[in-house]
């Protein structure tokens, strides 16, 4: 394919950088995705980012729509969270000991979202899903969990499981090191169907500990659910008596202050957070209304701790980030924007007879390569693959950056303004042409 060798954008010194990084860590990386496997090139090593755009070592500048993978809703380096940022670790990093600015972001968040009465702070949204699942058992006194297949929780060894072979729903794991034993407690469902999720109820329900969702589907392009398959969660695990979990690792804060729990207006049992809710800095967070927060210790048997948690730096980033998220109108801007954006490359693929259809909610969006509504795991076509992978090349040589993956979603931040999109879009057009011609 003559296009990659005709590359014009110097990025030999991210290449010799990952170069001596495979040295130090596996892969190279310090999280899979980064390593660039599912699209060509060496990974960029990102020296600085400002407003919407990012610069890499070799001093390339690119429009970001990866915003690190979720946490930069106000972009890069915004200057009012960084300024914050700096106040406060000039007085120290971290206490170990309650501090004043964990109160105040847990009193920002409580006194706007009706769906928790009280949470607790963690370092990670994985750290979160993996408590909030401990709770749902100490609750429930009951084991197994029900997921569903292409939802992605952190890397949690009973939630990196997908369904089995057969008809069983009993999971397999999708990861080394997990034994088999663990994988049994998971029983995985397809998204959006009612039907299955009724039988598995039926035959399992008394040993169900919780249900959990990523409400909006995320990791694995963008499932968007019916209102009614949600509404159908809640109303089934009152029935059979488990918690209702919703997994807002990635719509919290993002597709409204309440996430989607707000959005559909759906009240789940335990919600968890992370990415946005750290302001750009590692927190997570899980809540519930005070009757199940109350067994958690030390006011209850659920054992859950963490040497930095709340840490006083972190909470300062979370702090003044959700500070100016709860302004009036920031979200329907940034829906506005991300709606022009989509509707702007579906136009254009339309045009051209390109099949690509850009679900969105929010300021999440999806290039989807088909022309389908997709709500499942199983309806996501593997040659859609092919188109990202020069499509994301394609790009980079023009100075826009996606996640490295299809199945991953892009992010409109506060700091991308309608020029910026136009921008952008001028380069999606010209990729989008030598994607679908190749
Ligand atoms: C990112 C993500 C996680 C894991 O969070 P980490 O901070 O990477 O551990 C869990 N659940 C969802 C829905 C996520 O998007």
């Amino acid at each position: 394919m003559a296009y990659f060798c005709d590359m014009s954008l110097d990025r030999s010194k991210s290449a010799e950088l990952f170069e001596e990084a495979k040295k130090y860590f596996p892969g190279g990386v310090n999280s899979p995705v980064r390593a660039f496997k599912s699209v060509s090139g060496p990974p960029l090593f990102i020296e600085k980012g400002n407003g919407c755009r990012i610069t890499d070592v070799d001093q390339n500048e690119y429009i970001d729509f990866c915003c690190s993978w979720g946490p930069l809703i106000l972009g890069h380096n915004n200057p009012v969270v960084r300024d914050f940022i700096c106040e406060t670790v000039a007085k120290g990093t971290s206490f170990g000991t309650p501090n004043k600015l964990g109160n105040q972001l847990a009193e920002l968040i409580l006194s706007k979202n009706k769906y928790i009465d009280k949470m607790r702070f963690v370092s990670s949204g994985t750290e979160a899903v993996m408590s909030a699942i401990r709770l749902a058992r100490g609750c429930t006194g009951k084991n197994k969990i029900i997921k569903f297949e292409g939802c992605y929780h952190g890397h949690v060894d009973s939630l990196l499981v997908k369904a089995g072979s057969g008809l069983a729903t009993f999971g397999e794991s999708t990861s080394a090191g997990i034994p088999a034993a663990f994988a049994k407690e998971t029983l995985v469902l397809p998204l959006n169907d009612p039907a299955a999720l009724e039988n598995c109820l039926a035959e399992h329900g008394h040993d169900i500990a919780a249900i959990i969702i990523e409400p909006v589907p995320a990791n694995n392009g963008l499932l968007l659910q019916d209102k009614s398959f949600l509404e159908c969660l809640r109303i089934k695990s009152y029935k059979y008596d488990c918690l209702l979990i919703f997994d807002e690792v990635i719509s919290g804060f993002r597709v409204g202050f309440e996430g989607a729990a707000g959005y559909y207006d759906i009240q789940p049992d335990i919600i968890t957070y992370g990415k946005i809710i750290g302001g750009g800095m590692p927190v997570g967070a899980y809540g519930a209304s005070h009757e199940i927060m109350a067994h958690i210790s030390p006011d209850g048997p659920v054992y859950q701790a963490g040497t930095l948690s709340a840490n006083p730096v972190a909470m300062a980033a979370g702090f003044s980030a959700l500070n100016i998220l709860s302004a009036p109108n920031f979200y329907e801007e940034l829906a506005d924007k991300t709606n022009w954006l989509a509707n702007e490359i579906e136009a254009y693929a339309i045009k051209k007879g390109y099949t690509l259809t850009v679900p969105r909610i929010g300021s999440i969006f999806w290039l989807n390569f088909s022309n389908d509504r997709i709500t499942r795991a199983d309806e996501i076509q593997a040659e859609g693959m092919e188109y990202f992978k020069t499509l994301h090349h394609e790009l980079l040589e023009r100075g826009v950056y996606l996640g490295p993956s299809g199945y991953e979603v892009g992010f409109v931040s506060a700091a991308h303004t309608m020029d910026d999109l136009k921008e952008a879009l001028i380069h999606m057009k010209a990729a989008l042409d030598i994607s679908f011609k190749s």
